[in-house]
């Protein structure tokens, strides 16, 4: 068993940390307050090869794993830049177009991948689906060469500044009858593809959109895949990348929030000479919140590494463990930083508040807590499905 990071490993994490920390989190609130995004970052990021790290070396990446990526993502959001694009772009749509796109589409697309100039946003929730991807109402059908898409999707992120959309559809199998899932790579700019912004309650330069799909036009090579039987393999080898660095980010975002508050509470001095740090009903809940982190990083270390060791099905338990502790962490964390600073706590000036919705939504999205749990349930302790 091996805990410590490979030299080079090493160096990505410094280089990394250095970069997100000359931007830092008041940049990245400044984005999101004046409606703009995290473009510069994004794209310095993609030059100095940290966007690309997991693309193979053939298509220009830095042929790492999902450890390098979730390096990345962690010190970002460790420096207060916690990009989701990052989850959907490089962890989800490349990983998919890498492992099931043809040749030409990984001739296509990788090269953008791995410098950051292309973004490609993940399309699978819909809003009478939710949770149960196997009701998914976004239909594919067959026109000639052409295939046609309609349908909604919800809650899509980064739509508006993405070349294209991978879209989870429905197919008809011409032997059975029975809708299968496809996958789909649109350009945002589609005809027949709109988009509706919705108002979230979460300070980040990344936006949530619905989307409507009114048959949309596709030629035939926007099938991900040689055929319709990579769709559900093509769609199950976006999780563990999904989950790992949603959880890595959720632990940059915990150690963050628990170091501004380390800060500000070893010198804030308000009962004579000590700081409000030595009293244990303020230090202890910040120390217990590091604990926590600290395991969801264990996890995410244990799950990076089986994923890059071919182990998916093992990855897996562990991808989905470490989401669950990383999402659970990374709220008890901000939600401590924010106590330990009293009032400053709640200012904008201070920058952990601003995490707030953030950290919430990481205990529902990418996947929610009670859908982990129930993976668990079934998969780990062999109970009955209820649903
Ligand atoms: C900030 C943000 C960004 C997002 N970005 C994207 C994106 O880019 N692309 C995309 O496709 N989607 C995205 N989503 C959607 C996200 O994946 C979904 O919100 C999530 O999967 C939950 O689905 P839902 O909201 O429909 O909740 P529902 O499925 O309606 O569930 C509601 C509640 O019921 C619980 N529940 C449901 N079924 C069960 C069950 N069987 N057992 C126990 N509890 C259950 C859920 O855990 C949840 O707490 C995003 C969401 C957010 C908040």
């Amino acid at each position: 068993m091996n805990f410590d990071l490979t030299p080079e490993q090493d160096q990505l994490r410094d280089a990394v940390r250095a970069l997100g920390r000359r931007y830092g989190h008041s940049y990245f609130v400044e984005k999101a307050k004046s409606g703009g995004h995290t473009t510069e970052l994004w794209e310095e990021a993609g030059r100095l090869g940290y966007l690309g790290v997991n693309v193979p070396t053939e298509y220009g990446g830095g042929g790492g794993g999902l450890t390098e990526l979730a390096i990345v993502g962690e010190e970002l959001a460790a420096a207060g830049c916690p990009l989701l694009l990052l989850v959907v772009s490089p962890a989800i749509a490349a990983t998919v177009i890498h492992r099931h796109g043809t040749e030409e589409q990984r001739k296509r697309f990788l090269p953008g991948f791995a410098d950051g100039s292309l973004k490609v946003v993940f399309a699978i929730t819909e809003p009478d689906a939710g949770s149960n991807f196997h009701r998914l109402g976004t239909v594919a059908r067959r026109d000639g060469d052409d295939w046609l898409l309609s349908g909604r999707k919800c809650y899509i992120s980064g739509v508006d500044e993405a070349q294209y959309v991978l879209v989870v559809a429905r197919t008809e199998d011409a032997a059975t009858g029975k809708l299968k899932p496809a996958l789909f790579v649109v350009p945002t700019d589609a005809a027949g593809l709109t988009r509706s912004a919705l108002d979230m309650e979460i300070v980040s330069p990344e936006n949530q959109f619905l989307l409507y799909l009114d048959d949309v036009r596709l030629p035939a090579d926007a099938l991900v895949g040689e055929s319709l039987d990579a769709g559900l393999p093509a769609l199950f080898s976006g999780l563990n990348p999904e989950r790992i660095t949603v959880a890595a980010m959720g632990v940059g975002t915990g150690r963050y929030a628990i170091e501004r508050a380390s800060e500000y509470t070893a010198t804030r001095k308000v009962w004579g000479g000590r700081s409000i740090g030595a009293h244990q009903g303020v230090a202890h809940p910040l120390a217990h919140a590091a604990v926590q982190v600290e395991l969801a990083r264990l996890m995410i270390h244990k799950a990076a590494t089986l994923y890059d060791a071919g182990r998916d099905l093992e990855a897996g338990v562990a991808g989905n463990m470490a989401k669950y502790t990383a999402g659970e962490a990374a709220a008890l964390a901000v939600d401590t930083a924010v106590q330990a600073l009293g009032g400053a706590g709640m200012t904008t000036e201070y920058g952990v508040a601003t995490l707030l919705g953030a950290v919430r939504a990481g205990r529902i999205a990418p996947v929610s807590r009670e859908m982990i749990l129930n993976f668990v349930a079934q998969h780990v302790l062999g109970q009955e499905k209820s649903y």
